[in-house]
C-alpha cells in the first residue's frame, strides 16, 4: 500500500504523517516513511539545490530536479519497500509537481505527466491524502512556526493556483484522493486518515 500526503505548507502534513506511522506501528504493520524531495542521498542533495535561496531556478529545470529526486526515490526506496510488503508513506509525491510546477508555475500538464510517468515507471499512490487549506491560513500558520515559505514568499495568487490544481487532480481521481479540511483538529484528521488507510489495508 502506497500512501502520499499532499497539501500546502502549514496544512499539518508532517503531523498527520507521523500519526499515521504511529497507528501502523501500534497495529504491527511494517511501514516506511519517506519524503520528497529527499528520501535518498541524491534526493537530499537535490533538496539542498532546490531550497538554496542563492539560486534562481526556472520552472522546467525545477520540475526536472524534483523528477530526478522522485525517480531515484521510486527505484531505491518505494518499490523495494512495497516489494517487502511494507506500507509506504510519502510526504509529497508527483501530485506536488503537477500542482506547484504545473498549476503554480504554468508548465504544460501533458508534459509533466509524460515525464512523471517515465520517472516513476507509472507508480501511483493507492491513497493520496490531500490536506486542503486556504493558502492565506497556511502561510500564516507556517509563518507562526517560523517557517515562512522559502520558495514563494507570500505570493498568495501562486498558492491559490496550487490549491486549485490539487483540488482539480483530486476531483479527477476520487477513489485515490481523500480530501480533508485541514482546519479541523489533529485528532479528527488523524481518525479520518486512519479510517481511509484501514479500508485499504490487505
Ligand atoms: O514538503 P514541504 O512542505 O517542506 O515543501 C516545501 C515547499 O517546497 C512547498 O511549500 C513548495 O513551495 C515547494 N515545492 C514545490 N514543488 C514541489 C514540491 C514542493 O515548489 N513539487
Amino acid at each position: 500500500l502506497f500512501i502520499s500526503f499532499e497539501g500546502p505548507e502549514g496544512a499539518g502534513k508532517s503531523t498527520q504523517l507521523a500519526r499515521l506511522a504511529a497507528q501502523l506501528q501500534a497495529h504491527g504493520q511494517a511501514h516506511a516513511v519517506t519524503r520528497e524531495p529527499g528520501g535518498t542521498p541524491l534526493g537530499l542533495r537535490v533538496r539542498e539545490v532546490l531550497l538554496d535561496p542563492a539560486l534562481t531556478i526556472d520552472p522546467l529545470p525545477e520540475f526536472l530536479l524534483y523528477s530526478a529526486s522522485r525517480a531515484q526515490l521510486v527505484r531505491n526506496v518505494v518499490r523495494p519497500a512495497l516489494a517487502r510488503g511494507e506500507v509506504v508513506i510519502c510526504d509529497r509525491y508527483a501530485d506536488s509537481s503537477l500542482a506547484y510546477q504545473g498549476g503554480g508555475r504554468g508548465l504544460d500538464a501533458g508534459l509533466l505527466e509524460q515525464i512523471t510517468r517515465e520517472a516513476t515507471g507509472g507508480l501511483t499512490p493507492h491513497l493520496t491524502v490531500l490536506l486542503d487549506l486556504d493558502p492565506a491560513v497556511g502561510l500564516e500558520r507556517a509563518a507562526r512556526r517560523g517557517q515562512p515559505d522559502r520558495l514563494e514568499q507570500a505570493d498568495l495568487d501562486f498558492h491559490r493556483r496550487v490549491r486549485q490544481a490539487f483540488l482539480t487532480l483530486a476531483a479527477a481521481d476520487p477513489t485515490r484522493f481523500l480530501i480533508l479540511d485541514a482546519t479541523q483538529d489533529q485528532d479528527t484528521l488523524a481518525a479520518q486518515v486512519w479510517q481511509a488507510v484501514q479500508a485499504r489495508l490487505p
